[in-house]
């Protein structure tokens, strides 16, 4: 079976190409290079260097391949940025991914699993979140992902097209092989940036706000492993294809660990002091995230592998401590 993954030069589709390989899948990947990185790509996987949005770049791709189903991870995904450029995000990753879709019906390829985020609840109105609860983004991002999640719900009511949408919570850690990570320019998201501090490439690790109404005063979020995520991926899409039937599943830990929480627990993984210091909430950030990843594990008998905060902490130390640069490294 031949499965096109979409952005599978970035940090989670990198790591799913691996584990379809793994699994014995054929795979191709499509990546703009934007953000993602060539070096990502594993060698087995033919890359074609383009956009989503060109028409005949996508053409040329699958009418040379004979495709059975495709997982888009093809994304800007910087919250902050959505905030201040509001069309680059919609222009992107809704005319993106409707693109594909278009492709997907021309060549009668019927199934696609797609990359979401919890930005798709915005404020949640519980704690954990289901599925079920109310989507109400607070940010572009999170708008343009939910904009994509309805497009595949009317693609299937008039096509048939089967979706499996997958709502992640916090991507942390690294591949076990140590050879593929995280890298993102610039880089924003907690975990890298501590663990850079840690290598000493920055002063200190900037805790966005104490004053929280949590039991330390800051932001609590639910960390899954990405292999984990990647597995979860595979699974979805093999079940979508099985019962020939569209769903959409959180994926989180189920479990909350504040940013002082995880500060501490890399000062322990690495042995190294990593300077924290406390500065201003950062704009839209909400105080709790917890993903109720119930629904998957009954449907699809999904389980984390990596289900403690220090493992996936762990996997992300040796992936930082061997590329200090990301991919830059030789
Ligand atoms: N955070 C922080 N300092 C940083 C980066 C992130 O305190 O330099 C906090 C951020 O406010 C949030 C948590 O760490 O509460 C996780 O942020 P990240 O950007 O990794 O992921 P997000 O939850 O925004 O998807």
């Amino acid at each position: 079976m031949k499965v096109l993954v979409c952005g599978g030069a970035g940090y989670i589709g990198s790591h799913t190409v691996k584990e379809l390989l793994e699994q014995g899948y054929d795979v191709i990947v499509v990546d703009s290079l934007e953000t993602g990185h060539k070096k990502a790509v594993d060698e087995r996987a033919p890359l074609y260097v383009g956009n989503l949005s060109d028409e005949s770049f996508l053409e040329d791709v699958f009418s040379k391949h004979s495709i059975d189903a495709v997982i888009d991870f093809a994304a800007y995904s910087l919250v902050g940025e959505s905030v201040t450029e509001p069309a680059k995000y919609f222009e992107n990753n809704i005319g993106g991914t409707l693109s594909l879709l278009k492709k997907m019906r021309k060549y009668n390829v019927k199934y696609i699993v797609f990359s979401s985020t919890a930005a798709t609840y915005g404020e949640p109105e519980g704690i954990p979140i289901l599925e079920s609860d109310k989507t109400v983004p607070t940010n572009p991002y999170g708008e343009s992902k939910l904009c994509v999640e309805k497009i595949l719900h009317w693609f299937d009511e008039a096509y048939g097209t089967k979706y499996a949408v997958l709502r992640y919570f916090n991507a942390a850690g690294a591949h076990k092989s140590g050879t593929i990570g995280e890298d993102h320019f610039p880089e924003s998201h907690l975990i890298p940036i501590i663990l850079q501090t840690a290598l000493g490439k920055r002063e200190f690790i900037g805790i966005f706000g104490d004053d929280y109404a949590t039991e330390d005063g800051t932001c609590i979020r639910d960390y899954i492993h990405v292999t984990d995520l990647a597995q979860a991926h595979i699974l979805a899409l093999e079940k979508t294809m099985e019962e020939n039937k569209s769903r959409t599943y959180n994926l989180g830990n189920g479990k909350g660990f504040s940013v002082k929480e995880v500060v501490e627990m890399a000062r322990k993984v690495t042995g190294k002091e990593i300077p924290a210091k406390i500065e201003p909430r950062r704009a839209g950030d909400p105080s709790v995230l917890i993903a109720s990843s119930e629904k998957i594990i009954k449907e699809l008998g999904w389980e984390p592998k990596y289900n403690t905060l220090e493992e996936i902490i762990a996997s992300a130390w040796q992936w930082h401590q061997k590329h200090p640069n990301g991919y830059e490294d030789k």
